[in-house]
Parts: structure tokens; sequence; C-alpha cells
């Protein structure tokens, strides 16, 4: 597997030259270039999943956010909306944002893999390989985040290369250059009313970190 710092350092280096190239200013460059992969992510059929989605989801917030928050991917309310984190998960995500004095808009807010598995199942091997090479490594390199939330194991596991959410969560992680913070996905809110307070833990994390970004 390539390492991810590689595969985000080559999309920036793409993305710097596009940017460079073109007449108008850096901030319309951006995102025009964000638009762009939106289109794409919406049309894309690279792997099996755009057969079952409705809708893609390709994320949504500040083109120039400090903090970029990424899950797993799309659910039934986000592949009918074609918007993230708008279902009873994404309730709880706003719930948890809002007690720790944000609103979700501060952020950008994104997947591993942008179309809804069928039965929301958990994405396989090859296909988050093939979504975040294609898209997710972009979004980051012209977002240029800060800092960047993963929300549960498959988010953890892909950008960190750890197994559990256990390994990763209640610090910050600088991992290859990028600064992570670690958490479980709001999902589990719904069977471990435990691990739904940790949550609400680790965004006061985010929350004393903020001012360092
Ligand atoms: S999950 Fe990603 S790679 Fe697969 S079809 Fe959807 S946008 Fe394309």
């Amino acid at each position: 597997m390539r390492k991810i710092k590689e595969a985000i350092k080559e999309a920036a280096d793409e993305s710097k030259a596009v940017i460079e190239a073109a007449s108008s200013k850096a901030k319309s460059s951006r995102v025009k270039l964000l638009e762009e992969l939106d289109a794409k992510i919406r049309v894309c059929t690279a792997c099996p999943l755009h057969k079952s989605r409705t809708l893609a989801v390709p994320g949504e917030g500040k083109y120039n956010a400090k903090v970029m928050i990424i899950g797993e991917a799309p659910g039934r309310n986000e592949d009918l909306t074609g918007r993230p984190f708008v279902g009873s998960s994404g309730k709880f995500l706003d719930h948890v944002l809002d007690g720790s004095g944000f609103d979700r808009t501060d952020f950008f807010i994104t997947n591993i893999c942008k179309c809804r598995p069928p039965s929301n199942r958990t994405p396989k091997t090859h296909e988050i390989e093939t979504c975040t090479s294609l898209y997710l490594f972009n979004q980051i390199s012209l977002i240029n985040p800060g800092l960047i939330v993963l929300l549960g194991g498959v988010a953890v596991k892909r950008m960190l290369g750890l197994k559990t959410v256990e390994q990763a969560r209640g610090r910050i992680i600088e991992h290859e250059g990028q600064k992570f913070l670690a958490t479980y996905h709001p999902a589990v809110r719904f069977y471990r009313e435990d691990l739904a307070e940790k949550i609400k833990e680790d965004f006061d994390i985010l929350k004393a970190e903020m001012k360092n970004l």
C-alpha cells in the first residue's frame, strides 16, 4: 500500500501545478478544483459501490477549513440527499459539535468512501483504496487542514494504519506530517452509550487544540 503522505503529496503536486497555471486567484482555483472533484465523484463508477448508490456524497464545508472530519461511508439518508452526516448519526455529530461550541459549517465533512455500501456493510479494502486514492487525498491536499478528525475504525485504519479506534483515540497524533484526532463513529451511540460519552471527550480535545491551528 502506498504511504498516505506520498499519496497526499502527489495529489498536492498535481493540484499545485493546476493552481499555479490558473490565471484566477488561488482561492477561486481551489474552490473550482474542489467543485470539479465533486462533479467527478457524483458520476464515478470506479468501484462496485456505484451500483448500489442513489447519490454519491462528495462532502461539504469550508474550502479552507482548519479541520476536516472524515467518517466511513454514507448511510441511507446521506445516499438519498447527497449530503454527509444528515441522518441519525449526523444529528448526534451536530449535537456533539454544538456542545463543544462548534457549528458543522466550521469544518469540511466527508467520508473515506463516497458511495453507500449495500445494507450499510463495511466498505471493502479495494473500495477504500480506490476512493481515497482518487478523491479523499485530493480533497485533503486542496483543503490543507491543520488537523483531521477520524470517525470510526475504517478511517483510523486507512489514515493511520492502526487496527482499532482504542489505539488512537484520546490524544492528538502526528502521523506523516499531519495532525490527527481519532474517535468513535457517531453511530456507536445507538448501542454503546459509554462510547458516545468518549466521543464528547475527544471533541473537548479538539476544542483545546483549535487554538494551536
Ligand atoms: S465509492 Fe468512490 S470510487 Fe467507488 S464508485 Fe463511489 S466515488 Fe467512485
